[in-house]
């Protein structure tokens, strides 16, 4: 390294291209330029090495610094508490833990426990297994079954995959774990049935029964899904859908798991998604936004009810829930998530979300007046997506070169924007957006201006 430190970025961008695998990525064509090394973070803004500035539109890659970066206030509640303490596991509990339980419990009615783990995929599988456990505890084992939606992701683990809807994600990982059934995508734009709004919604709730009734309901304990499916690329299911789901879990004794890893803490203008419908989960799993990728945290919480049935029968030796995650004994992550939860509050980002998710669904919309290419403009507070199509009438997608253009063009313009991210094949064609929950006018603007002028680049 003659002359050349360890942090002078030459030796970063040597270090990541001889040694790191990177997420989601084909490495050939990738090492054929330099990786794109992020340095800084500063509200809506990052800086990469060469120091060129982005306003990013999809909050760290992945929809998860909900309130920014650059947040000192977090950064002192994680150094204040690692300091005092750490970690510990186990039985034993600690401040934050107990604290962001109470607090994030307060705002989830009908909820009472919430078990920590470290991420997303992780929060699911506990769901998973506190689902399995009840199955083999009040069903002789028979009442095991779960229910994902096409489209929809959960994780990238063994258990989390069984129940990925996204077949690009799953393909050549298998055999997966038995006993996950797949109901069909409630999309209205890309329909199944002739129908649309209510009816459309009711329908696509019909077909759940359907798998159910296939099934045998007395085979069925769970039905896991997003509120508003992310990565399979931002679908918004159309009303009914969600009251006809509700009613179905009731009649059939099944409990009902709404994934939350991305919808959760803000991102669609309420705290989760789920209140946008007024349903009554038995399980919420959240991740991203709980700590806004301050520190890593992922959380199952469930109801009373449930928790009860792990600890009804004190004298059976297998009557509670046998798991631990090591890093759920963190302190970093309720510590950064109670800080966390106050930014969100304080600032009032909910209705911030909510009027800048309204401005830029607006601006998307008008670009489809602009662009043949857009086929729909859709999408909830600041979760949204632009489909885009060859032929409007035949919905048929643009090629993926197409979609990776205008990504790399925003890039270029200074705007980092996201696209559904090679999960359904043939399907990739979502331009995505997630900014995060402070954005101002201003920036929701620059963002849809830059897609604008990309689109005209690309599409002509
Ligand atoms: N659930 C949903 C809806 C997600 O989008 C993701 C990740 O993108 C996960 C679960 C998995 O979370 P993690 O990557 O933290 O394991």
């Amino acid at each position: 390294m003659d002359g050349v430190t360890e942090n002078d970025i030459s030796h970063v961008i040597e270090a990541d291209k001889a040694h790191v695998w990177h997420h989601l990525v084909q490495h050939k064509p990738f090492e054929a330029g330099d990786p794109r090394i992020i340095v800084e973070g500063k509200g809506m803004r990052v800086w990469d090495a060469t120091g060129k500035e982005y306003i990013d539109a999809v909050s760290g890659a992945v929809w998860t610094v909900n309130v920014g970066y650059g947040r000192t206030s977090i950064a002192d509640a994680i150094r204040d508490q690692i300091v005092k303490l750490n970690y510990f596991a186990g039985a034993a509990g600690t401040v934050p833990g107990a604290i962001f339980a109470e607090k994030l419990i307060a705002k989830m009615p009908g909820m009472s426990r919430v078990y920590y783990a470290n991420s997303g995929s992780e929060a699911n599988e506990k769901a998973f297994k506190m689902v399995r456990q009840i199955a083999h505890k009040r069903y002789g084992g028979k009442k095991h079954k779960i229910l994902y939606r096409e489209r929809d992701y959960h994780g990238g683990t063994i258990g989390t995959m069984s129940a990925g809807g996204q077949t690009e994600r799953v393909m050549q990982y298998g055999p997966l774990a038995p006993g996950f059934v797949a109901v069909p995508h409630a999309m209205e734009y890309r329909a199944q049935w002739d129908l649309s709004g209510e009816a459309y919604g009711e329908r696509a709730a019909e077909a759940i029964e359907e798998v159910i009734l296939r099934e045998g309901p007395d085979t069925v304990g769970a039905l896991c899904l997003e509120p508003i499916t992310a990565g399979g690329g931002v679908i918004v299911p159309p009303v009914g859908y969600w009251q006809r789901v509700q009613e179905i879990c009731d009649r059939y004794d099944i409990l009902l798991h709404i994934d939350e890893v991305v919808c959760g803490m803000g991102r669609t203008g309420t705290w989760f998604g789920y209140e946008h419908y007024g349903l009554r989960p038995d399980f919420v799993t959240l991740a991203k936004g709980v700590a806004s990728g301050y520190a890593a945290i992922g959380v199952t919480v469930t109801t009373e009810k449930v928790f009860d049935m792990f600890k009804d029968d004190a004298t059976d030796p297998l009557n509670h829930f046998r798991d631990i995650s090591t890093f759920g004994g963190c302190t970093a992550g309720p510590a950064a998530a109670i800080e966390n939860m106050r930014i969100i509050e304080d600032e009032g980002l909910l209705d911030n979300t909510t009027a800048m998710g309204a401005r830029m669904l607006a601006n998307l919309e008008g670009l489809m007046d602009k662009h043949r290419v857009v086929g729909d403009a859709r999408g909830k507070g600041l979760f949204l997506g632009l489909e885009l199509v060859a032929d409007r009438t035949t919905k048929e997608p643009v090629p993926e070169k197409d979609i990776a253009a205008v990504v790399a063009d925003c890039a270029a313009q200074g705007v980092i924007i996201g696209a559904s991210n090679r999960s359904v094949p043939g399907l990739n064609n979502v331009l995505m957006f997630a900014p995060a929950l402070i954005a101002t006018p201003d920036d929701i603007d620059q963002i849809t201006d830059s897609v604008d002028r990309a689109l005209s680049k690309v599409f002509g």
